[in-house]
């Protein structure tokens, strides 16, 4: 069976895409075109929530947001990707008041005020429109490349200058997470929306989620001969988010347990285990704990110097260990993921392993390049041989954060 990699949109192509929409929606041209990309996770899972290290870079895929202010305080909103068009008062915006996919846009008009960011005069109403390559629910982080391309959208048109350094994108990063935790709802941690907003091309982001602290790590493939494929398993998600947050609960259950803030303080794995009486917990700090020290070794290799044919090996290994790990002892992977990985690994992966928050969603595979199309067809030819949804497939050099596109004013 032939299997497609799904092409990213040109950022030609993605703001002739959404100022098109803006203007047969709303009947003139935006003032601006801005956009920021998915992310995915080369290794670090379910570590951002206890202080540990994880390791994102920005996809090329991105969602494009054409945006013009108003003289009032209302919000009007179009998706290409969403039926209707939608209107929300930015005064009635606040934990829980807003259904739906406009959560995560006005949530991050709320949140820059919230954050003391904007203040009230500046924030103005808005028109808006939304149109996107990145992949829904496919654990790719379009939730937080919709709000980082309106954070870098509204820094430009409120005037308020935070886009221009990444201290700045750092405080922009914040307030997405506020918008996506308390007023779209969903618990996640601050993984994403720094990867959008300051991840840069050609590198991965290593994230300090202990102190917010970050550094630039080259990852570079074509160059060296390899390539990243993501594998989009299609996997219905069941019971995520009681999962998620059940995971959560027990790490923080268990540092209360071992007197320390986060299980990133845990210094000593054999003697935390040894404290703790439930074999169930132990397999979770074990996965928390291992997982952290991998991201660190991972570093360590992408710095040491130019990826050669032993820390390519080093790479893979540690992403086989990670995989092991979530699937054993955190216990978030599912039939699908497993299959993914197994099967690019049979037929030649560096290393593979499933990616963000599991039960679903997407897995990586680190490839020789130009291997990425006959890899693409074994895991289809796999998956159908399993009876799974047919999966999907892109590429992802890692790409540039948030930005406009274009300043046009019209
Ligand atoms: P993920 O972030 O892994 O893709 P989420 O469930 O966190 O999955 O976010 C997906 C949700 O984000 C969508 O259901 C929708 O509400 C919102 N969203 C993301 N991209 C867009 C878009 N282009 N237009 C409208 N809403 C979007
Ligand atoms: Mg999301």
């Amino acid at each position: 069976m032939t299997a497609r990699l799904l092409p990213a949109w040109t950022a030609d192509d993605g703001a002739h895409r959404a100022a098109d929409l803006f203007g047969a929606t709303f009947g003139a041209a935006p003032e601006g075109v801005w956009s920021a990309p998915g992310r995915v996770n080369l290794i670090g899972e379910h570590t951002d929530y206890n202080g540990g290290l994880c390791l994102p870079v920005a996809l090329p895929h991105r969602t494009f947001v054409a945006l013009r202010p108003r003289e009032d305080r209302t919000v009007r909103l179009v998706s290409a990707q969403e039926s209707g068009t939608r209107s929300v008062s930015l005064d009635d915006v606040g934990p829980g008041t807003v259904e739906g996919w406009p959560a995560y846009v006005v949530g991050v008009a709320w949140a820059l005020v919230a954050e003391g960011l904007a203040s009230r005069d500046r924030a103005v109403g808005f028109d808006v429109a939304v149109d996107s390559c990145v992949p829904y629910g496919a654990g790719l982080s379009s939730s937080a490349a919709l709000e980082s391309a309106v954070a870098i959208a509204l820094d430009d048109v409120w005037g308020l200058g935070l886009g221009a350094d990444d201290a700045g994108r750092s405080r922009l990063a914040a307030a997405c997470v506020r918008a996506e935790n308390e007023v779209a709802g969903a618990p996640t941690g601050g993984m994403d929306q720094s990867a959008s907003l300051r991840a840069q091309e050609r590198h991965a982001l290593l994230l300090d989620c202990r102190d917010g602290g970050t550094r630039q790590l080259p990852f570079d493939l074509a160059p060296v001969g390899l390539e990243l494929l993501v594998i989009d398993t299609r996997a219905p998600h069941a019971l995520v988010d009681g999962q998620y947050a059940e995971r959560r609960d027990s790490c923080e259950a268990a540092a209360r347990q071992l007197g320390v803030a986060t299980l990133r303080e845990v210094t000593d794995l054999q003697g935390a285990l040894s404290a703790l009486d439930d074999p169930v917990v132990r397999r979770r700090v074990r996965h928390v704990v291992t997982e952290i020290e991998r991201v660190a070794r991972f570093a360590e290799l992408l710095q040491g110097g130019p990826l050669d044919a032993e820390r390519v090996a080093g790479l893979g290994a540690l992403m086989a260990g990670s995989h092991v790990s979530m699937r054993d002892d955190y216990e978030i992977s599912c039939a699908e993921l497993d299959l993914a990985v197994d099967t690019a690994t049979a037929v030649g992966a560096h290393g593979a392993r499933m990616t963000g928050g599991g039960f679903g969603g997407s897995a990586i595979a680190l490839l020789p390049a130009g291997s990425a199309d006959r890899v693409a067809r074994e895991v289809t030819d796999a998956f159908a041989a399993a009876g799974f949804a047919r999966p999907a497939f892109l590429l992802s050099p890692a790409s540039a954060p948030a930005a406009a596109v274009s300043a046009t004013s019209g």
